[in-house]
């Protein structure tokens, strides 16, 4: 028998690090929340691996997932492509949204995966997260979206930018009056999705090094022909300009959000809403 057979390695046990090439055991980059114990990066995870981090366990309850992604433009090669999106990451959509506790305070939450599609946004992740703002407005409960995308979803062209204004205008409606809405950016952050939803948070979010933009940094200095800074487009570079408002580590996320929400209801209570 080969040597090389003896020994059998399960496959995904061990995971290499994109930023600094460590080879990490897979069961304790979970434990650790699946940040690189060497170098500090935050690797992406899945909506259900977000909700499990940040949600107390069994309080979930995921709303709105009879909204589907339709082929309404009948573009070529779309079908496939989310059968094959499903399969990628174990979900239905980009977004997944519901009601769910962080230490026993209820909130609205959604999370988008950058693992379908990019992340992009099409018009079922407008309609599912439009809705929950709704819920969160009518119900008045604390609004958290977990932003992760590559931008519009060009498989539905124009409809899929619609959905940019469509949600603004309900989180407009839903700070009219006088909901709490929480944005925590992650990599990546890119796009149409910066442009609206993810920079409209009374409090901006976000994990250390995500990319964060708009338009792709070459797309940018072929444009305006000059070179641009090195951590353009990172969280900390945002930070430094007051675009955004904290960047916080994954493991104390849910602590940071508690506190957040704790002082949110401290005040609620004392103005008697
Ligand atoms: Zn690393």
């Amino acid at each position: 028998m080969d040597s090389l057979n003896r020994v059998q390695i399960k496959k995904g046990m061990w995971t290499k690090c994109k930023e600094c090439s460590s080879i990490l055991y897979t069961e304790s980059l979970k434990n650790n929340f699946y940040i690189c114990e060497k170098c500090n990066y935050h690797m992406r995870i899945s909506a259900k691996e977000r909700i499990r981090e940040i949600i107390d366990k069994d309080t979930f309850k995921e709303m709105f997932k009879e909204i589907k992604t339709k082929n309404v433009l009948n573009f070529v090669g779309y079908d496939e492509k989310i059968r094959v999106a499903k399969i990628k990451s174990s979900s239905d959509e980009v977004v997944t949204v519901g009601v769910g506790s962080i230490n026993g305070i209820s909130v609205a939450l959604g999370v988008m995966d950058s693992n379908f599609i990019m992340g992009s946004m099409g018009t079922a992740v407008g309609e599912r997260i439009t809705r929950l703002v709704e819920y969160a407005s009518y119900n008045k409960l604390p609004l958290i979206l977990f932003t992760a995308s590559g931008g519009a979803r060009m498989q539905e062209g124009i409809l899929s930018l619609m959905q940019m204004a469509k949600i603004s205008a309900a989180i407009g409606r839903y700070k009219e009056k006088g909901g709490l809405y929480i944005s925590v950016l992650t990599d990546p952050t890119t796009g149409g999705v910066t442009a609206s939803f993810a920079m409209q948070g009374d409090i901006i979010i976000s994990e250390p090094g995500a990319l964060i933009g708009f338009a792709g940094k070459k797309v940018i200095e072929n444009t305006i022909k000059e070179e641009l800074p090195k951590n353009l487009q990172t969280a900390e570079f945002l930070l430094e300009r007051g675009q955004i408002d904290h960047i916080v580590n994954r493991k104390e996320l849910k602590e940071f959000l508690f506190n957040i929400l704790d002082i949110n209801e401290g005040m609620h209570y004392e103005s008697g809403c």
